[in-house]
């Protein structure tokens, strides 16, 4: 441990790891870089990854909400910042105040920036967003081009970038991805020839910029890869790519049970021999899901299994077969401990979900400043 966490249970960040894989994500698109924040940095704390991310070469973050970029603004971070979901349109003049792009697919809401824009006296910069596949948000492929067009009479708007999202780039068959771009190139030609492109085309997430070249354009827009993890086994990561963060707590207390003692709420699990049983001080409040369980911890370089079930602040886990644990013996949670390690995704595995979802889940009782 280094320093003082403010609790025996927090998340380390690797912040030379978040800056190598920057530098290979960027490097390999050859192309600027806009770091997705989404979700607090995928749990991994947003301010500290921006700034690290921006060290390293980054040209921009992107967040999923107005209240994420605010709370970026407050850290002191200047960068360019484009908010990727829903912004209402009674929101859109914060966004200009905090000089955050919003992400536009509707004329309601141009109507609003429009007013917003001209009431402050700047200018609204956003990104307008075509859906070419994902069915989530954005303007059907058709629609692009007439709204670009209106989009010129409305004072106070700059159409600064355009996007799309990929819904399968990280799947084995390219075919879908490949549709969703050859509308996209579509798209592009369209309003290229009609005088209104805007001069920031983008469109790949972390397994379109590590396989689909040709989705590249004038950035990319990767989160996970950034945070060392692959979308998917068939869209590995790059040499020198890592994960970044790990997850810490420390014995609180070890006790020898008899066979047959029942362990934790409901008795659900009983030693079925004389057991060494540590109690570590993380549970569900911080993001341990109860149900389906999570499954292991490491203690001393090796796996101990949790027992019974996982309460909001505790787990137990049976150490029996681990020689000499003891109060205070840090405990794994997510990375390595001597020639073992839990990653992400083996844990994504256990709880039937993906690699997002446990970072995500990974709650603020947890500090992230270590
Ligand atoms: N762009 C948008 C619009 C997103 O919603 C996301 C996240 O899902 C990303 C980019 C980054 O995706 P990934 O983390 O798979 O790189």
């Amino acid at each position: 441990r280094i320093g003082d966490p403010g609790r025996p249970t927090w998340v380390h960040l690797d912040l030379s790891a978040i800056a190598d894989n920057v530098r290979a994500l960027r490097t390999h698109a050859g192309v600027p870089l806009m770091v997705v924040l989404k979700g607090d940095g995928y749990g991994h704390g947003a301010a500290r990854v921006a700034r690290a991310a921006l060290a390293a070469g980054a040209e921009a973050l992107a967040v999923a909400t107005l209240g994420e970029g605010r709370a970026l603004r407050a850290q002191g971070i200047n960068a360019p910042i484009l908010v990727l979901g829903y912004t209402p349109p009674w929101q859109v003049a914060d966004a200009i105040r905090l000089d955050l792009m919003i992400t536009l697919f509707d004329d309601d809401t141009a109507q609003a920036l429009s007013a917003a824009a001209a009431e402050l006296g700047r200018p609204a910069r956003v990104h307008i967003k075509a859906d070419t596949g994902m069915a989530r948000l954005g303007l059907p492929s058709a629609e692009v081009g007439p709204f670009l067009h209106r989009l010129r009479d409305r004072p106070g708007i700059e159409p600064v970038g355009l996007y799309t999202h990929f819904a399968r780039a990280d799947e084995a068959d390219p075919a879908p991805t490949t549709q969703q771009l050859a509308r996209f190139q579509a798209i592009l030609t369209a309003i290229t020839s009609a005088g209104l492109r805007p001069p920031i085309v983008h469109a790949a997430n972390s397994a379109a910029t590590l396989r689909f070249p040709a989705a590249r354009f004038d950035m990319v827009r990767p989160g996970l890869a950034c945070y060392g993890l692959a979308p998917s086994p068939d869209a590995p990561l790059l040499p020198g790519m890592r994960p970044a963060l790990s997850f810490y707590s420390e014995v609180a207390q070890v006790r020898t049970h008899p066979a047959g003692t029942p362990i934790s709420y409901g008795g659900v699990y009983v030693t079925p021999r004389p057991a060494r049983i540590a109690t570590i001080p993380v549970g569900y409040a911080d993001g341990l899901r109860r149900s389906p369980p999570w499954r292991e911890v490491l203690i001393r370089g090796r796996r101990a299994p949790i027992v019974g079930r996982i309460c909001m602040d505790y787990i137990m886990v049976d150490v029996t077969d681990i020689p000499g644990v003891q109060r205070g013996d840090t405990v794994t949670i997510i990375g390595r401990q001597g020639d073992d390690a839990i990653w992400v995704d083996e844990i994504a595995g256990w709880l039937g979900t993906i690699s997002y979802e446990v970072l995500t889940g990974i709650l603020p009782r947890v500090p992230r400043e270590i």
